[in-house]
């Protein structure tokens, strides 16, 4: 096995794009090394990107946030802009493992893991990220939930690499919000999560909304009739409740030790009404 640490994205591309067995590319490693001490996978090439200085920041431009692909997810939480801008995205990313392992793990890791119970996607998803991927054919930007396409896999084609995650500058009163079940309090897998943005008017009506399920299916689900309910509303309890039902309805989630797909269906529409209550309660302070 090769491990090669490039200090440029364009020769972890080409790296990539060139390599003759299984590559992977190595960002925490917190999934890559524990999949290979599990004997799960075994690469002729890693592909540390890890010293690529310019996917090791978070800058901002006029209009939006991007995260490179290597900033660890502690960091995020240290970005006084990015925590204000986007609480619900931050508290997704400082959720994933312990202190140890927020130290090196990273959002687009998350995201390319394709776990459906990754912690850092449905916040991001909610928020309409985008991924930059760069690849032998050039640059191309898809939304977040475009990236995994069921456990394990991802969109991404042979030698590309995301690069980066954006998101948007907040209009005033905008917030987002994040929460999972776990039996335990730290280091445990959600059994299901949910997170919803919303953007309110001057009159702090719901103008914009978008809500996003965690483990309830292969992959992340955007539930746009959910949005449908909030928009237009103060989040009152009736609203609330009609929201639980949507959600609950839209889960087509697995049935395991560590939930049934009663539970699970139940506590999706549980926390999307703590969330959407968190998002305007966000929003209506800024
Ligand atoms: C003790 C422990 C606790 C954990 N707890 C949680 C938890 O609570 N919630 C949770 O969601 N996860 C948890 N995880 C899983 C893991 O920490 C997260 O999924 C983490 O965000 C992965 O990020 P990473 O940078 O370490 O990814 P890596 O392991 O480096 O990579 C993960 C996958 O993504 C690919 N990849 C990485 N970067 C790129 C890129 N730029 N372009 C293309 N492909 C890329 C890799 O090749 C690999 O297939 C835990 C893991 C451990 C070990």
């Amino acid at each position: 096995m090769r491990y090669i640490r490039p200090s440029s994205l364009e020769d972890a591309v080409g790296l990539l794009a060139e390599a003759s067995g299984k590559a992977a590319i190595l960002a925490g490693g917190s999934d890559l090394l524990v999949r290979m001490k599990g004997g799960f996978i075994e690469p002729d090439l890693i592909i540390d990107i890890k010293a690529i200085d310019a996917l090791g920041r978070i800058t901002e431009s006029d209009d939006c946030f991007v995260i490179g692909a290597a900033v660890p997810c502690a960091v995020l939480g240290e970005n006084t802009a990015l925590r204000h801008a986007w609480p619900g995205v931050v508290e997704g990313a400082k959720l994933i493992g312990s202190k140890q392992v927020q130290g090196r793990c990273t959002i687009v890791g998350n995201l390319c893991n394709a776990s459906p119970a990754a912690d850092s996607v449905p916040a991001l998803v909610a928020a309409g990220a985008k991924a930059v991927i760069k690849g032998p054919a050039g640059s191309r930007t898809i939304a977040v939930e475009m990236v995994p396409v069921a456990p394990g896999k991802t969109s991404l084609a042979p030698g590309e690499i995301i690069e980066a995650i954006l998101l948007d500058k907040r209009p005033p009163h905008s917030g987002d919000a994040y929460q999972r079940f776990t039996p335990r309090t730290e280091m445990d897998i959600a059994v299901v999560s949910a997170a919803v943005n919303l953007t309110l008017d001057d009159q702090g009506v719901v103008e914009k909304a978008r809500v996003a399920l965690g483990a309830a299916a292969p992959t992340v689900l955007l539930v746009e009739e959910a949005a449908n309910i909030l928009i237009g509303s103060r989040v009152d309890d009736s609203t609330l409740e009609r929201l639980a039902e949507v959600c609950s309805g839209a889960c087509r989630p697995i049935d395991d030790k560590r939930g049934t797909v009663e539970f699970r269906k139940k506590v999706a529409g549980v926390l999307a009404k703590r969330v959407a209550l968190t998002a305007y309660q966000r929003a209506g302070q800024k």
